[in-house]
């Protein structure tokens, strides 16, 4: 099976995590994964609380955004993205049930502490979380660069308190209400 990043790379067997095969590409370190072998390994595993904050940037973790084939069937694999807060994507193929992770997307969904998760990454439910955490991220963008990083973070803090306020319309009318 030829690498679906680098083309003429061969992939060759490996080990995501003790227990967790994997076809790997030694060039650009992407990996396939079988979701049957993965379902099985993220039941029996537990990851430790310490090992998942592991220090990584995670703006250094590229992710290629150009249509992946499947290594194994040729069909194009869909993308999901993995959270609102990083643009990475995991690339599956619903005929083989096998996921491609780019190089370092491993090491990212387990600082995210997805390491065991990838099921319920590639679920509607969590896609639709992904979009709506995106969408937050993309307002609060917007508003510290209107009002600042430290004015954006109290409204930030305002929002959150009043919108779960039993009297969050009486609040927000004495806000509006100008002299
Ligand atoms: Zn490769
Ligand atoms: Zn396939």
């Amino acid at each position: 099976m030829k690498c679906p990043n680098c083309k003429s790379a061969v992939l060759s067997a490996t080990k995501l995590e003790a227990g967790l095969p994997a076809m790997g590409c030694p060039q650009c370190k992407g990996a396939l994964v079988s979701l049957l072998y993965y379902r099985d390994w993220a039941e029996r595993v537990s990851f430790p609380e310490s090992e998942t904050g592991e220090d990584i940037k995670l703006e250094e973790v590229s992710d290629n955004n150009a249509g992946q084939l499947c290594p194994k069937c040729g069909r194009i694999m869909s993308k999901y993205r993995i959270s609102g807060s990083v643009t990475n994507k995991i690339d599956y193929c619903v005929a083989c049930d096998e996921a491609w992770l780019d190089g370092g997307e491993w090491e990212l969904l387990k600082a995210l502490k997805l390491g065991d998760k990838i099921p319920t990454v590639l679920s509607d439910k969590w896609q639709r979380h992904v979009r709506h955490e995106a969408s937050e991220q993309k307002w609060t963008d917007r508003l510290i660069k209107q009002v600042g990083q430290k004015s954006a973070a109290k409204a930030q803090e305002f929002r959150e308190w009043v919108i779960n306020h039993p009297n969050k319309s009486e609040i927000l009318f004495y806000l509006s209400h100008e002299e």
